[in-house]
């Protein structure tokens, strides 16, 4: 998202651009997510839920995005909802393929297939897949992401962020199909005795899950729910549908009885029957990378910036250390950003 962005950007500032994505498609993670670009409602609370994030990008995020989404609509980009559905959000839904349309016809010169190998805004949606091989752990990204743009910067003199060995995680039932990666997500650990291979209570999970998706050992476990549970809510549908979801696309899904470890006490398992899904931690994208200063420069170690090389999206590191954000938030307003400080 955020190459389209910074090249749409730049072009309205009258400059000329070229787009060069390594993939058969545009869009990159985008194209695949929920299409949900939010801000934590204040900085305070973003810098709460983020604890290890870079204040000054953290301010420039709640402080621009809501202009960057008014930009978006001046594009052409019409939201399908002007909320979250999520009392601790604030922002805007699209359909992430009318959205991308958008983006590409505005940053005109578009490329696919075509790797790039020099770079003035580095834009390669971080490390997802390096990540996820590495530490064989399942991928819920685009395939291309793949720490190019991390290590052309290193190459060049970056220096990196914190978090590098953080990720945006969500729990899967198995290797899903791309198209599957939002409805099979598993995101009901809140209303589950979530346990280890032998049983053990693996303890309890934020509102976004991401942090006990991280912690999963050997990226696996077992969600176990009983009957009160299957009626929980999950944004517009119900645990029951998720376990459904699990099933139909070929996840493991058991009576708890049929596990092969006794199941410690819990309050979360009353009403019987119990039914247990196997779950598997997926990377959706890293929080590491490239350290930039507020203009989306990057930096070296010594603060100065790497003459004529900037980053925008999950290129860019250090903003959501610690806790979990928008990463389309990040995209769009560092993208801009980018854009905005290479023509001035
Ligand atoms: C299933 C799913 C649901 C999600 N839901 C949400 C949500 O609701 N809200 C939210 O905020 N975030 C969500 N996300 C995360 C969001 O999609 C990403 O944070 C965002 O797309 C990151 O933007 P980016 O520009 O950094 O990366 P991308 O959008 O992935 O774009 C990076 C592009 O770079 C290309 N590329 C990689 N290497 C090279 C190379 N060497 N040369 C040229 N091109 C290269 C890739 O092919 C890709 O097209 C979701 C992600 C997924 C997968």
């Amino acid at each position: 998202m955020a190459g389209l962005v910074a090249a749409a950007r730049a072009r309205e500032l009258g400059a000329v651009t070229v787009v060069l994505e390594k993939g058969d498609r545009p869009g990159g993670s985008m194209l695949l997510s929920s299409g949900v670009v939010w801000r934590h409602p204040s900085l305070e609370e973003f810098q709460a839920e983020c604890p290890g994030g870079d204040p000054a990008l953290q301010r420039r995020l709640v402080e621009e995005l809501d202009d960057a989404l008014d930009w978006l609509e001046s594009l052409g980009a019409r939201p399908v909802a002007r909320e979250t559905g999520n009392p601790l959000t604030v922002g805007r839904r699209y359909d992430t393929r009318a959205l991308t349309d958008v983006l590409v016809r505005a940053a005109g010169d578009v490329r696919l297939t075509t790797p790039f190998s020099e770079a003035e805004i580095l834009a390669t949606g971080g490390f997802g897949a390096r990540l996820a091989r590495e530490r064989g752990l399942l991928l819920r990204a685009n395939e291309w992401s793949d720490g190019d743009g991390l290590d052309y910067g290193v190459a060049h003199g970056a220096s990196l962020s914190a978090g590098l060995d953080e990720f945006y995680g969500r729990a899967l039932p198995g290797d899903v199909d791309e198209r599957e990666y939002v409805s099979a997500a598993q995101l009901y650990a809140r209303h589950a005795l979530v346990v280890d291979d032998e049983g053990r209570d693996l303890g309890e999970a934020s509102w976004h899950e991401s942090d006990l998706v991280q912690r999963l050992p050997g990226g696996r476990a077992w969600y176990v729910v009983d009957a009160r549970a299957l009626l929980q809510p999950v944004r517009e549908r119900t645990v029951a549908d998720l376990v459904d979801a699990a099933r139909a696309s070929g996840g493991e899904v058991r009576p708890a009885e049929e596990l092969p470890f006794a199941l410690p006490e819990s309050p979360r398992l009353v009403e019987p029957p119990f039914v247990a899904v196997r779950v598997f931690a997926a990377v959706t994208h890293t929080i590491g990378g490239l350290r930039i200063d507020e203009r989306a420069r990057v930096l070296d170690r010594d603060d100065r910036p790497v003459p004529g090389l900037h980053a925008a999206g999950a290129d860019a590191g250090g903003i959501f250390t610690g806790g979990y954000g928008s990463g389309l938030a990040a995209a769009l307003v560092f993208g801009r950003i980018a854009a905005e400080t290479v023509s001035s």
